[in-house]
């Protein structure tokens, strides 16, 4: 007996809330993650994990906020980078 479609779709869904989760905490749209975790579960894992590693955007150690790796200043805070 097949899985019915909708199950299917309830655990993409489900299971690309862990890609979501994690770009969202990098600076990243939740619900474009999520649905590219859905769609692609496979790719969008590894890719979310090496997120920090893109090239061009630093963290804000004050706020968290992500700025542009060439920001003297948070765009958020106003926290000066180093
Ligand atoms: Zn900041």
């Amino acid at each position: 007996m097949p899985i019915p479609l909708i199950y299917m779709i309830i655990i993409a869904a489900g299971i690309g809330l862990l890609p979501a989760y994690i770009a969202s905490r990098k600076g990243r749209s939740f619900l474009a993650w999520w649905i590219y975790g859905a769609l692609f579960f496979i790719i969008a894992l590894p890719h979310s994990l090496f997120l920090s590693m893109e090239q061009g955007s630093k963290r804000c150690g004050f706020c968290g906020a992500t700025s542009k790796m060439s920001a003297p200043y948070c765009r958020k805070c106003g926290y000066e980078f180093m």
